[in-house]
């Protein structure tokens, strides 16, 4: 508009150079340097993590950065759709209000305190190792003391590594999972 003055101004252009409204006439130099959004953006293939159904999703990553998370028309089981809460899954990466921080209320405190994430890891592997061999029924070889429930946005392979840790492994007989996928 500044270059050219008042006469580029699509309507103006359209009364006086002709045209619909629905070609060059009705561009400014904004919407002609548009680009599409994934333009030079890398995709891959992956699976919604919030429940069962599963459907199939394209992750756009452009400068190491995810920049949208779309349906694949490409799956099988979901044709490009997805529910809104698969659809705003891009946010579950990007939210500036994610929580990254373990939070620690100790008992019989009232306030609550950033954790360093290996003092709660090293906390965590204590207690459920004290738990299991506390309460271990040798004849039975399980614990009914401990219990895991998965997130929503756990994957397949979490899950798998989850199933054959606590249950093969520890002893767990009580494991479930939000998602079940
Ligand atoms: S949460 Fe929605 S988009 Fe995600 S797998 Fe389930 S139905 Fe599909």
């Amino acid at each position: 508009m500044k270059k050219n003055g008042w006469r580029q101004w699509p309507l103006l252009r359209q009364i006086f150079e002709g045209g619909d409204g629905t070609g060059p006439e009705a561009m400014t130099e904004r919407t002609r340097t548009l680009a599409p959004k994934n333009e030079k953006t890398q995709t891959f293939r992956s699976v919604c993590p919030y429940c069962a159904v599963g459907c199939g999703q394209l992750v756009r990553v452009k400068g190491g950065r995810v920049v949208a998370i779309e349906g694949d028309p490409q799956s099988p089981i979901s044709a490009g759709a997805l529910c809104p809460k698969g659809a705003a899954s891009h946010e579950l990466v990007t939210h500036a209000g994610r929580e990254t921080r373990v939070r620690y209320r100790a008992p019989h405190a009232r306030e609550w305190r950033d954790m360093p994430l290996d003092e709660a890891m090293d906390r965590i592997a204590r207690r459920v190792w004290e738990s299991r061999r506390d309460t271990w029924q040798a004849n039975d070889r399980r614990t009914t003391a401990i219990a895991h429930l998965g997130g929503a946005t756990l994957d397949v392979e979490e899950n798998y590594l989850i199933k054959k840790l606590f249950t093969g492994g520890l002893g767990l007989v009580c494991l479930s999972n939000q998602a079940r996928i």
